[in-house]
């Protein structure tokens, strides 16, 4: 039977590939002759492990990682990194970084100073509501690592290119951008991010860390709270989340065997923005809320003349099987939410639907 499937633009847990979909859902009684499914094996299984190394390699091979560095998946979703970071790479006497450009870095900033961490704030876009990302920064020069974003969910603003923080770490929260386009990884100490948005479902988080970052670590915390626990055991010191995972690897391996790797990932990802912002920018009824120059790939935030309006746009693309176009409830507005599996007809259908709401309500 062909499912009744919607275009959806939902911010996360989001969009998945279609064929990663139908591949989950032709091996789940029966994963490759082995009579059960990957949910019912054990994370011991040879069977499970094979997918475990599998995220890892490909993990590896598209981001270009080198032998420094090391792929986890741990739970607790990207707000527990929030947490873990500073636990494991700031001792007393210690400081960082933070680079604020959204809701998530707040709350990156919020959990370093419960523990009563010494975090600075360098640069901050919050004077005028998070619509850009701040340029000039003055990093301090004894800093432990650099807290960034890399790519503001609610806020529609995304780094264009990273910082050049010389030789200290850059730690960042790529949840909502990871794998969607190329960057170089030396720079960073540890990347994180949760897997719902670009890479997977709810429920487990991807962890990169260099291996001066994992000399950090403190011996002296909870064991399920250090990256060297994780490291230590690839991932398996205690059962995984295992389903997760394994979505995890049927997405990797479509972006890496089917869309060809990050260069045309990425270069899709443009297209789809750009006809997405050209038309807002082609018109005056819709008005993008980011800068320009500091404009998401990945979220399309955007306002209309009037929040009722704003309400009747979002119920009636819905009718016409268009999802997900509410903004974040702390902001208002409208975002549609593009990541790599959006495919590119579904941001021409959202500007067809757009140009015509347009001419009924302009
Ligand atoms: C969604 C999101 C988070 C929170 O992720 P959880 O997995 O729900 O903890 C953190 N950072 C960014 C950038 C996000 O988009």
């Amino acid at each position: 039977m062909k499912a009744n499937r919607i275009h959806n633009f939902n911010p996360g847990p989001a969009a998945l590939p279609l064929p990663v979909l139908e591949e989950i859902q032709a091996s789940f009684l029966d994963f490759e002759g082995t009579g059960m499914s990957i949910t019912e094996v054990s994370h011991r299984s040879k069977q499970f492990e094979a997918v475990l190394n599998d995220a890892v390699d490909r993990t590896r091979r598209l981001l270009q990682l080198d032998d420094r560095f090391k792929v986890l998946f741990l739970q607790g979703g990207a707000s527990l990194q929030f947490c873990m970071i500073p636990m494991n790479f700031l001792r007393d006497g210690e400081n960082a970084d933070y680079v604020n450009t959204g809701t998530w870095s707040t709350k990156a900033i919020k959990e370093a100073r419960i523990l009563n961490k010494q975090v600075q704030v360098v640069a901050s876009s919050e004077d005028r509501n998070f619509s850009y990302i701040p340029r000039e920064i003055a990093f301090t020069p004894d800093a432990a690592y650099v807290h960034i974003t890399s790519n503001n969910t609610i806020k529609g603003t995304q780094w264009p290119a990273f910082p050049d923080s010389g030789a200290i770490p850059l730690v960042a929260d790529m949840s909502s951008d990871i794998l969607s386009r190329r960057f170089d990884a030396s720079k960073f100490g540890l990347i994180y991010a949760g897997a719902q948005k670009n890479i997977g479902p709810a429920g487990v988080c991807m962890v990169i860390i260099r291996d001066d970052m994992l000399s950090r670590v403190p011996a002296t915390l909870p064991t399920m709270l250090s990256y060297t626990t994780f490291a230590d055991k690839n991932s398996l010191f205690n059962t995984p989340p295992c389903f997760a995972i394994y979505t995890v690897q049927i997405v990797l391996k479509w972006l890496e065997d089917t869309i060809g790797g990050l260069a045309p990932m990425a270069a899709l990802n443009r297209r789809k923005a750009d006809v997405l912002y050209g038309a807002i920018d082609a018109s005056e009824f819709y008005r993008g809320t980011a800068d320009t120059d500091s404009r998401s790939l990945m979220n399309v935030t955007f306002r209309l003349p009037s929040e009722d309006l704003e309400k009747r746009f979002v119920a009636q693309a819905m009718e016409n099987g268009l999802g997900g176009l509410k903004g974040h409830r702390s902001v208002g507005g409208c975002r549609a939410s593009i990541y790599n599996p959006t495919p590119l007809a579904a941001v021409e259908a959202l500007v067809d639907f757009m140009r015509t709401f347009e001419k009924k309500n302009g």
